[in-house]
């Protein structure tokens, strides 16, 4: 019998695992993934994480490989609480659960540095995050820093740090349900192998992740439509953990009909693949412009950094007829284009005019995307210079639908389109925890024994996130979660 039972293996899990044992707990790991599609979403992402730092030195402290030459080449900038703040609140409508945001912000860098002790390796974003102008790199939009080899090499870290620690990982091992009685929860019942048993331990964590590969819950709690969306990481995440508190009478909390969504390759799979990781996304929208069926623009591609849309923007294709869009390009912002629109598993249409291209844009009203085109191209404000380092003020003036920075006339060939699609992230609909990172039950009680965090936790987004915040809330509340269940399970599984 283990002190402590973590449910799921990606970052929140693992940042638990190793929490709980660091209070001298014993820890089981339940993964229902077989050990080569372990990790969950995590695996999938770049791992990219948000977290407050006040300058260079601050990174210097996460990232002791930083070259003098390298330091000198970036303007690394400042990522202090208060944007922070400002940025969760300004994203989710200022309804952010104060509380959680507040652990969040607050505990983000003190995290980074637990990460980085346990062996966790960072590195600067530079390409995606920083844009070179003048022989220098500037970093933009509060998102600084990587786990080293991306999400993969993230957990491949953690399953190294854990088997260092002694941490038990069961691979295969889908946890069904919890084992509880009136005085909490004692155990996890789970599937492996084929094989069902109960195992009994002092305190659960679950770190299950959220419901978006769920087609019928997606449609339940998100609406119609959403039963057509793309699964952008892993097919795993299927709402187990939410469902097993909810039977227990856990409080559901945050935005159930809401989630992360962005712009992907029309033609992806149903669910991530972790060959091609994140590059079925397509982030660099902000330099051009999207086009439906009808050959209209319908949202303002320019409204802000894209750390700050992207993750609405998938909602906003998914409700145009057949849920598609192409984003449309010109020469002159070819270069600024993220590496992902150069894998081979790309919907990508060229031309050296744009009546050939409207023409080669698929399910599209060719003659109106070429009079939206050039209306578009008309109302640019050319007086003000275009520089992709900071919001430049560039829009357009009389359009229906705006683009305020960034905007620039599509009139240099070779002209290129992508095609894509809603692809959902992750859920924001969640359980309820208080400041330990118990899950709260519907009279608002603490439900002994039971801990949740990363994706289940409710309160923190609402309609919007900005960029890297999944996996910093994942480490940070997965670190309070771990430490709560550890600190208490040896005392309770001696019962
Ligand atoms: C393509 C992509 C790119 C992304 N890029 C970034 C990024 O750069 N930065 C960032 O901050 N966020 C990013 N995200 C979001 C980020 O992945 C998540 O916010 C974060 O990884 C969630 O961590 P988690 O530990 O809560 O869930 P996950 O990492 O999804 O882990 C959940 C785990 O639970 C397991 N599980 C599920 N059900 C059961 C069960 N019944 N029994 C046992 N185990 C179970 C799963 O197999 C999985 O191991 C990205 C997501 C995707 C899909």
């Amino acid at each position: 019998m283990a002190d402590v039972i973590v449910v799921g293996a990606g970052n929140a899990a693992f940042a638990a695992a190793v929490a709980a044992r660091e209070q001298g707990a014993s820890v089981t790991v339940l993964e229902r993934a077989p050990r080569e599609l372990s990790g969950g979403n995590t695996r999938f992402t770049a791992g990219a994480m948000r977290f407050a730092y006040d300058g260079v030195e601050d990174l210097r402290r996460l990232m002791p490989d930083l070259t003098d030459a390298e330091v000198a080449a970036t303007d690394f900038g400042a990522y202090p609480q208060a944007q922070f703040f400002e940025d969760m609140g300004r994203v989710t409508e200022y309804r952010t659960d104060p509380e959680l945001c507040e652990q969040l912000v607050t505990k983000s860098r003190e995290t980074m540095l637990w990460m980085r002790d346990r062996g966790i390796r960072f590195a600067p974003i530079w390409g995606r995050q920083a844009f070179k102008i003048d022989g220098r790199f500037k970093f933009w939009g509060g998102l600084t820093v990587e786990a080293w080899s991306g999400g993969p090499g993230l957990v491949e870290a953690w399953t190294q740090i854990a088997a260092r620690e002694g941490i038990e990982v069961l691979y295969g091992a889908r946890a069904v349900s919890l084992v509880c009685d009136d005085a909490g929860v004692h155990g996890v019942r789970v599937k492996q192998g084929g094989r069902t048993r109960d195992l009994a331990c002092g305190a659960v964590v679950l770190a299950a992740g959220g419901f978006q590969a769920n087609t019928e819950w997606r449609t339940r709690y998100l609406g119609p439509g959403w039963d057509l969306a793309k699964v952008r990481g892993s097919r795993f995440n299927t709402g187990d953990g939410l469902r097993m508190a909810l039977d227990i009478g856990a409080m559901p909390y945050g935005q159930w009909s809401g989630s992360h969504a962005v712009q992907w390759e029309r033609n992806a799979p149903e669910f991530g693949d972790l060959g091609v990781g994140d590059g079925f996304q397509k982030h660099s929208y902000p330099f051009g412009i999207l086009l439906n069926a009808r050959g209209e623009r319908f949202l303002d591609e320019g409204a802000d950094f894209r750390n700050y849309t992207y993750a609405r923007y998938g909602r906003e294709v998914l409700k145009q007829p057949r849920q598609f869009a192409w984003q449309v390009f010109d020469a002159k912002v070819r270069h600024l284009l993220r590496d992902e629109y150069r894998i081979r598993q790309v919907t990508r249409v060229t031309a050296d005019t744009l009546e050939a291209l409207a023409a080669k844009l698929d399910d599209v009203d060719a003659a109106r995307a070429l009079e939206t085109i050039a209306a578009f191209n008309a109302a640019v404000r050319t007086d003000i210079p275009f520089d992709p380092n900071v919001k430049d003020g560039r829009g357009t003036e009389g359009l229906p639908i705006p683009k305020s920075n960034w905007a620039d006339p599509l009139d240099t060939p070779p002209y290129e389109a992508y095609a894509v699609t809603c692809g959902v992230t992750f859920t924001f609909g969640g359980l309820r925890i208080d400041g330990r990172a118990a899950v709260l039950d519907v009279d608002l009680a603490a439900i002994p024994g039971l801990y949740a965090a990363g994706e289940m936790v409710g309160g923190l987004f609402y309609e919007n996130y900005p960029g890297g915040t999944g996996l910093m809330a994942g480490a940070v509340f997965g670190r309070i979660a771990g430490t709560s269940a550890g600190m208490v399970a040896a005392g309770r599984s001696g019962d």
